[in-house]
């Protein structure tokens, strides 16, 4: 439904958006996650046709954002960081002014705007200034005007950013009853957000794509932990040639039970053996024909804060490599 492809932009000499390439299917709520200033705005407002890629391409609906601006605006309902809503005008209004700018014919204005406010919850607010509302029931009416045409995509920016934990918790559940008709991506620098919403993550840092992952997969662990009879002697040796384990490592004394240590065996994320599950396997059976005593194997829990902490820290990593090796070049090409 969304596809965007090799996406770059910048302003003056900020390079915001770096060669960015995901899709997002028909039904799919994603989100798209990321630290302040990774670029997520810039990408949505790309998609939504407010701002021009640099180079690359977007298509929604497998209309090009460049060339069908207004085909892809129909498709759309927008939502963005700061809703630009009138404070002086009636609900109502408002949203009446919304369906005919999005182009509802006049004789059917009136029953859209009333689905968008039955969808929405605004039912007791339509005849109140907006500025009056609350900020959980304002950021409603930014929801409420990007349904109004009925769209097949949705595009919401931080949408509950600066709500109260209670109007967090509706909206949340308003957002997934919305995508029972729609498709939605919805940007955002909370990681449970992703969690409590998102079917898939897009991770940016730095303009660059991090990662783009089911969530299931994105927090499969790809560690287990055995706990070993203590003096346990060939652990490393016998555990390490498990094809595709990259690290196995003494973790301490197994409090749980005594006379236990405890090894953590992780694989790389490319092996066939990287969910835990395979590699448990893999370790009982090392351990059963090694005659080893074992008291449990468990696998690692990860949490998606713990996934986008590694993902960032690799990412600096790999980003400071690269400023040395070209600090290096330069000084030898002078
Ligand atoms: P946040 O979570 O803080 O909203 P974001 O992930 O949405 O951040 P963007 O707003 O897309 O990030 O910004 C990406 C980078 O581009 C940042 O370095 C930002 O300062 C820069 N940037 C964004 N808009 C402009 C602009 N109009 N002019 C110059 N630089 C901009």
């Amino acid at each position: 439904m969304i596809r965007v492809t090799d996406l770059h932009k910048r302003y003056g000499r900020t390079h915001a958006v770096k060669g960015v390439s995901f899709e997002v299917n028909r039904g799919e709520i994603v989100g798209l996650l990321g630290h302040n200033g990774a670029g997520k705005s810039t990408v949505m407002k790309i998609i939504t046709g407010y701002l021009e890629p640099g180079e690359g391409s977007v298509t929604v609906g497998g209309l090009d954002v460049i060339s069908d601006r207004i085909g892809v605006q129909r498709l759309i309902g927008y939502m963005p960081e700061s809703s630009p809503l009138y404070p002086e005008m009636l609900v109502q209004e408002y949203l009446l002014m919304m369906a005919e700018l999005r182009g509802v014919p006049g004789d059917q204005q009136e029953t859209a705007v009333l689905d968008a406010v039955r969808a929405t919850g605004l039912e007791a607010w339509l005849l109140r200034p907006i500025s009056t509302l609350s900020k959980g029931y304002r950021q409603r009416v930014g929801l409420a005007q990007a349904i109004v045409h009925k769209p097949d995509v949705l595009v919401l920016d931080e949408p509950t950013s600066g709500l109260d934990p209670v109007q967090i918790v509706e909206i949340r559940a308003l957002i997934r009853r919305l995508a029972e008709n729609s498709t939605v991506i919805l940007s955002t620098h909370i990681l449970s957000e992703i969690e409590a919403v998102c079917d898939r993550a897009v991770i940016l840092i730095d303009g660059v794509l991090a990662a783009d992952s089911k969530l299931t997969d994105l927090l499969a662990s790809n560690s287990v932990r055995v706990s070993l009879r203590t003096g346990t002697t060939g652990v490393e040796p016998t555990l390490a040639s498990i094809p595709g384990v990259e690290a196995v490592l003494p973790t301490g004394a197994d409090a749980g039970n005594n006379g236990y240590e405890l090894w953590t065996v992780r694989c790389s994320p490319a092996s066939s053996e990287s969910s835990a599950e395979p590699l448990s396997a893999a370790v009982i059976a090392a351990a059963a024909q090694a005659g080893w005593s074992v008291a449990s194997v468990t696998a690692e829990t990860q949490n998606l804060e713990q996934v986008f902490r590694d993902l960032m820290s690799d990412h600096i990593a790999r980003r400071s490599a690269a400023e040395s090796a070209a600090a290096v070049s330069g000084g030898v090409s002078r």
